[in-house]
């Protein structure tokens, strides 16, 4: 299906919002869902600039928030109507997801910063030419196609406008301090910025 998406075509080129972008067919364990917000991350920026590449033309965005619209018929927590929050993918398999640290996932790379899904095909094309996703999600789109373990489901009553940034920015900012720094009970710490790093943090 056709979509309308953020796309950057090179390094450092503005992003040219198209409305001819083609979503990949839903597999199995996918679900489709319709972006109701997304934030806008520094690693977004990054990618943008050149800072760091996966591929061009890309469409960014990695904290998304939407409804689901869909899903494949191997997906088991979610149905349509669902309200969600979009985050990057870990396995659940390896040892570090085993032992509850799904941000040390071993397999990170290749299912977030491929550009590409898992099984090589593209997420997103342009005219029959790959465009390449980032997290394997994608939400500068007006709808997104993602596995059933890169979503997250929040109560339809919480305005989905201002969750998006849960994904990325505000687990960040929590788990740097509640997980690394660890302070405790009248500790002092310091955060310098307040975006939704910083203010998680
Ligand atoms: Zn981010
Ligand atoms: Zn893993």
């Amino acid at each position: 299906m056709k979509i309308k998406a953020a796309v950057v075509e090179k390094q450092n080129a503005d992003f040219e919002i198209k409305d001819d972008v083609e979503l990949a067919e839903m597999g199995p364990d996918d679900i489709q869902v319709h972006m109701v917000a997304s934030g806008i991350c520094h690693s977004d920026e990054a990618l943008r600039i050149g800072d760091a590449v996966i591929d061009y033309p890309i469409v960014l965005g990695h904290e998304g928030s939407g409804i689901v619209e869909k899903v494949g018929p191997e997906v088991t927590q979610f149905q349509p109507g669902d309200h969600v929050v979009l985050s990057f993918y870990a396995c659940g398999n390896c040892k570090s997801c085993l032992k509850g640290i799904p941000t040390q996932c071993e397999n990170y790379a290749q299912n977030n910063l491929s550009g590409v899904r898992p099984d090589g095909s593209s997420h997103f094309t342009e005219n029959g030419h790959h465009v390449a996703d980032m997290f394997d999600q994608s939400s500068f789109t007006t709808t997104t196609v993602v596995r059933e373990r890169n979503a997250v489901k929040v109560p339809k009553d919480m305005d989905l406008r201002t969750l998006g940034p849960l994904g990325c920015g505000y687990v960040t900012g929590s788990g740097t301090v509640l997980n690394t720094l660890k302070p405790k009970p009248g500790d002092t710490i310091a955060v310098f910025g307040t975006g939704a790093v910083g203010l998680a943090a």
